[in-house]
């Protein structure tokens, strides 16, 4: 029997657990360790903070899945590697022996965190505190200040929906400060640009542009951070090759370049044969190749590389944004849905995720 240990339940890591007794019928022993039972699914994390959703609509049941199919789930942090004696380091200091081990441990904001009134946009479950203190602050003042650091995807979906929030809890003064640099809004150029601008305007977003506020700079109740993401300060201390960036390099067949049995996924890597965007959408579409591969390499084979397949980036994917009030804009290459009928199109693809995951726990 090979053990093959999952570190983080993001996802790719997700649908690993889902298929668990597939590992564990091939005889191999599955591991799960996250510091968290369940995962908050990204792609709903803009409606938690309006209240579109609750928290339960949004959490992935990780451990569940991983447990009722036969493997073992295992509540900690790791923070280090032995990549030469096949062990992982947990916080605390446990250390777990694996014959193959895959990296799944997404991205943290760029920059200072710190701050009572801050909320950096990650972990995405942050929402939900957040949305807790608006709520809170919105039975006792009647003016409500919030400013989102970041015109990114994520910062602009953040601002469109701390507008929906405001709006529905009906603060009598709202104010929404968005401060970005000089790059497209959202990231999208042209006709898109122009609507991801003209919502956030209608939704009473003041937008800044080419300003770098800080947020002790900032006059606001509450801050939202959402600066840009880099792969998470642990990755160096794994003892692997990594990016400028601090992404584990991976070859076409998500290993790291210098250890065959050492796999990594998603935001917490870089692609060797050129960097792909740092998108949700990337870790699904590597879910059944990290299956395939994790199984031909704990197998008889040992993972030669004709039995592994490699892992081609098209770079076109459908994007999505939920821009709050029940609208949104969705594109993949040229073409592009705009509205009410997009949003309606996204939050019906992010539930279809959600119940793919759900259902399984329940069967
Ligand atoms: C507001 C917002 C909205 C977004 N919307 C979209 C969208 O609509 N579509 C899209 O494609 N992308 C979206 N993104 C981007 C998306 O969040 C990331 O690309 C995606 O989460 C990356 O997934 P992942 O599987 O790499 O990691 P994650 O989903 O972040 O999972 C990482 C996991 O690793 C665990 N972990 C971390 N450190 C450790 C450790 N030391 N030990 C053990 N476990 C650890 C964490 O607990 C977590 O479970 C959005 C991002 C934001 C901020």
């Amino acid at each position: 029997m090979s053990r093959i240990v999952l570190v983080g339940a993001g996802h790719t890591h997700i649908e690993l657990a889902r298929r668990t007794a597939d590992f564990v019928a091939a005889g191999h022993e599955i591991v799960l360790i996250n510091p968290f039972r369940s995962h908050p699914y990204s792609g709903m994390g803009p409606g938690l903070l309006a209240g579109t959703y609750s928290l339960a609509d949004v959490m992935l049941p990780a451990a569940a899945l991983v447990e009722q199919k036969g493997g073992r789930f295992v509540a900690g942090s790791v923070s280090g590697l032995d990549p030469e004696r096949n062990r992982i380091e947990l916080e605390g200091g446990e250390t777990i022996g694996y014959d193959s081990v895959s990296f799944n441990l997404g991205s943290e904001p760029v920059g200072d965190t710190s701050g009572d009134h801050v909320y950096p946009v990650k972990p995405i479950s942050t929402l939900a505190l957040l949305r807790q203190a608006i709520e809170r602050r919105s039975l006792e003042a009647a003016t409500i200040r919030v400013a989102v650091i970041g015109g990114g995807p994520g910062g602009v979906e953040l601002a469109a929906n701390s507008a929906h929030l405001l709006d529905a809890l009906r603060v009598a003064d709202p104010r929404i400060d968005l401060f970005t640099s000089d790059n497209p809004l959202a990231g999208v150029r042209g006709a898109r640009e122009a609507y991801v601008e003209r919502r956030l305007l209608a939704a009473g977003v003041r937008i800044h542009r080419g300003r770098r506020a800080k947020p002790a700079e900032v006059d606001a109740d509450f801050v939202l951070l959402a600066p840009g993401i880099r792969p998470p300060a642990v990755t160096r201390r794994l003892g692997l090759p990594l990016s400028d960036d601090g992404g584990i390099v991976i070859d076409r067949f998500l290993r790291s370049t210098a250890y065959p049995n050492v796999f990594a996924v998603g935001d917490c890597a870089t692609y060797a044969d050129g960097p792909l965007d740092r998108v949700g959408v990337y870790a699904v579409r590597m879910q059944s190749l990290l299956a395939h591969n994790l199984l031909q390499r704990s197998g008889s084979s040992g993972g030669n590389d004709l039995a592994l397949k490699p892992f081609t980036a098209t770079h076109k994917y459908l994007a999505g944004f939920n821009l709050g009030f029940g609208l949104g804009l969705l594109y993949r290459g040229r073409w592009t849905l705009r509205g009410r009928a997009a949003f309606a199109l996204k939050d019906r693809i992010d539930r279809g995720f959600m119940r793919r995951y759900h259902d399984a726990v329940r069967r």
